[in-house]
């Protein structure tokens, strides 16, 4: 047993503050607030505790990536965005030739295997070239049931979610086979009426890809696939918060229409999360990163039919960098939490294992300091080691964790 105590303990309930959270091994034994039932072995005084994060959308971080390079590569995206409070995570691939996103779905199966992602999400191939952001047109095909089931397969049973663009021609057939097997589908990089996307949502679709970005604008009389996203209750919709993708009164107006119970953040963070500007990859496409914001360096199609060079390119935040926006945004900080580890967990259908601080569920945990950074996070009841090493404020990075003999 290990008893942390005399934080800000973040719960489905509510804040306790001060709370107490007693760990059994790998998870959480008890939670409680006001004083610890007995000596404890953590003070956690001056810091919030959060539970793990769950980000959806990941395409790499901390100089690694799902997209590219090697296993290794992959396993060290992983164990970047770990160390910086996603407990759990997908691991997200980009558009690509076919082949290519065979042998990489089976590379990252066996990290799924070994438990260091949640699974797998294609953001592709099946996505529209009029919104395809920073994706590579040439790869892009229309929905084609037979694709999509040898993807499956490489994927051995670990794809969770794939997005897609319901105005495709096939649309209709490949979000019921996709449904059918038990895997997610989002709506995103996608052209779609309003009225297109609600026919996807009566056909199985229950998720959004980075709502607002890689869609139509909504106009009053066209709400387009962000409106219907927002209208229908069975969908989740993930905000990229980090100050970049979405004005802040967008992210407001969206957490007010879904509730947390709907609003899902993620990171959709690149290989550069963590690193200084510079250039990138992300898949085929060269990135160019300057003042935090990567961009596509150029326009790899050669017929130039479409929003090219420039285009917005993933994140550089993590999943911890979207919360902190979030809550400075304005955000309640337990509808942060919600929408950063309890909701992602529930459309992952992992709600029986991690996602919020309560009795039975996993010790993932994040501890931060008042400014949301995070200082110490636990996976599993086992402390991870930090990747950073020396922190920017110049501050111990695991301040409060002084050890009491108990
Ligand atoms: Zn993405």
């Amino acid at each position: 047993m290990l008893l942390l105590a005399g934080g800000r303990v973040v719960t489905p309930g509510g804040v306790l503050g001060p709370g107490w959270i007693r760990l059994a091994g790998p998870l959480i034994d008890a939670v409680g607030s006001g004083d610890a039932p007995e000596p404890a072995a953590i003070d956690l005084h001056g810091q919030w505790v959060l539970p793990g994060f769950v980000d959806l959308h990941v395409h790499g971080g901390g100089g690694a990536s799902f997209t590219e390079g090697t296993e290794e590569d992959a396993r060290a995206a992983a164990a970047f965005h770990r160390a910086h409070g996603s407990t759990s995570l997908l691991a997200s691939l980009v558009t690509a030739p076919l082949a290519e996103l065979e042998a990489r779905a089976a590379m990252l199966a066996g990290l799924a295997d070994d438990g260091l992602i949640a699974g797998l999400h294609l953001e592709g191939p099946f996505l529209s070239p009029a919104r395809r952001g920073a994706q590579d047109p040439r790869h892009m095909i229309a929905p084609d049931v037979a694709v999509f089931e040898r993807l499956h397969a490489a994927a051995r049973g670990h794809l969770r979610v794939i997005t897609l663009a319901p105005e495709l021609p096939g649309a209709t057939r490949l979000i019921e086979a996709a449904t059918q097997v038990g895997v997610t589908v989002a709506v995103g990089h996608t052209d779609a009426t309003a009225g297109v996307t609600m026919a996807a949502i009566d056909a199985g679709a229950r998720h959004a890809t980075h709502l607002f970005n890689g869609m139509r604008p909504p106009h009053h009389r066209e709400p387009g696939a962000a409106g219907a996203l927002l209208d229908r209750d069975e969908v989740t919709c993930e905000v990229i918060a980090d100050g970049v993708h979405l004005h802040d009164i967008t992210i407001r107006l969206a957490a007010r229409v879904t509730g947390p119970g709907r609003l899902v953040l993620v990171s959709d963070a690149m290989v550069a999360a963590g690193l200084p500007d510079g250039r990138y990859q992300l898949g085929s496409m060269q990135v160019t990163v300057a003042g935090g914001v990567a961009r596509l360096l150029e326009d790899p199609d050669p017929t130039g039919t479409g929003p090219r060079a420039g285009a917005i390119a993933g994140s550089t935040a993590t999943l911890a960098d979207a919360v902190r926006h979030a809550i400075a945004a304005g955000l309640p900080v337990c509808d942060v939490v919600t929408a950063a580890s309890t909701t992602p967990a529930r459309v992952l259908g992992l709600a029986d294992r991690t996602g919020a601080l309560r009795p039975g569920l996993a010790a993932d945990l994040v501890l931060c300091d008042d400014d949301f950074r995070p200082r110490a996070v636990m996976r599993r009841g086992e402390w991870l080691a930090p990747l950073r090493p020396v922190p920017a404020a110049g501050r111990p990075l695991y301040p409060g964790l002084a050890c009491r003999a108990t």
